[in-house]
């Protein structure tokens, strides 16, 4: 795997598996979509321990909500509320979680599918070489509504992003090095975003009511996923770091580490946000319709597919656009 990015590997996964009678969307996009009035969706997400966290530094509670939450913001990318979720808990014979950590998980992961309308409906339990979660989520799209996929975005389209961003990049290099949050009234909230993402369920589905043409779930980074969202649409993306919401404390993390602060933004991951690319006359609507703050930070347009950071105008070229797993970072 060390030599593919995750795109290769999934263009090779895809070369040998076929979509069949009753799969409307298949691989590829935040999560699949069943047929159906309503039409369902589903997607899956894996968190690894010393991959995607490290238990020394992450509760049992934190774990069993992170690992659902990163599944229903796939479901949130969507436009469609979630349903039942299954649980696949991989347990390591050294150090084994005790029961009573066990049941901490599974009373964070409880908490928030209640908050979520969700039913945690079943699952699996193995040994494995780490602690590890894999979590499939469910999903309905309303009746009358419809699927927003990553493919949909037009020419001229706003690209918008729910929220904040850069807070879990931030929380992240808090909890590794508490000395860059010396002083910051924000620093435990930035922590907190990092531990406890919020998946954007409702703004979501008023996204997808409202007109979004095309939307993903920033996991892995904006621009990366801005990248995404601009390949499968088949347009040219521009974001303007100028724009970017970046959460409050995020840039004075990023100065104390000697980071870019709209950088850190931009590149960050883990937000959880949701970036979706909007006509521009549907704007205001939205604005006034979704729970959290929806701010525009670019635009696509007809061209290659790809993605371009200006800074003031100013092409800017990170060295990575994001977390991508195989990838350089
Ligand atoms: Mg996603």
């Amino acid at each position: 795997v060390a030599d593919l990015t995750e795109r290769a590997l999934l263009d090779r996964i895809r070369a040998h598996t076929a979509r069949r009678l009753g799969v409307a969307v298949g691989i590829g996009d935040d999560a699949a979509v069943l047929d159906g009035e309503p039409a369902e969706v589903v997607t899956q997400d894996f968190l690894v321990d010393g991959v995607h966290f490290r238990r020394a530094t992450t509760s049992p509670e934190d774990l069993g909500h992170k690992a659902l939450a990163v599944s229903l913001s796939d479901v949130a990318a969507m436009g469609a509320g979630p349903v039942a979720a299954v649980v696949g808990l991989g347990l390591p014979t050294e150090d084994e979680p005790s029961p009573e950590e066990i049941e901490a998980l599974y009373r964070g992961m409880e908490a928030l599918a209640e908050r979520s309308g969700c039913t945690v409906a079943g699952g699996d339990i193995s040994e494995a070489p780490a602690l590890l979660l894999a979590v499939a989520v469910v999903g309905r799209v309303p009746r009358g509504g419809r699927p927003v996929l990553r493919s949909g975005a037009s020419p001229d389209d706003v690209l918008c992003v729910t929220g904040a961003l850069g807070a879990s990049a931030a929380g992240l290099m808090l909890i590794d090095d508490p000395r860059l949050g010396a002083g910051l009234a924000e620093a435990e909230a930035l922590r907190t975003t990092h531990r406890r993402p919020a998946p954007r369920l409702a703004a979501g589905r008023a996204l997808a009511a409202g007109g979004a043409t095309a939307m993903i779930d920033v996991s892995d980074g904006l621009a990366l996923d801005a990248l995404r969202l601009a390949v499968a649409s088949g347009v040219a993306a521009t974001i303007e770091l100028e724009r970017l919401p970046l959460a409050p404390g995020v840039a004075e993390v990023a100065v104390a580490a000697g980071r870019e602060p709209d950088l850190l933004g931009a590149t960050g991951g883990e937000d959880y946000e949701l970036l979706a690319a909007v006509p521009e006359g549907a704007l205001p609507a939205l604005r006034v319709a979704l729970d959290v703050p929806l701010t525009p930070v670019g635009r696509v347009e007809r061209g290659v597919p790809g993605v371009r950071l200006l800074r003031d105008g100013v092409e800017i070229r990170p060295a990575r656009l994001g977390w991508e797993h195989g990838a350089e970072r």
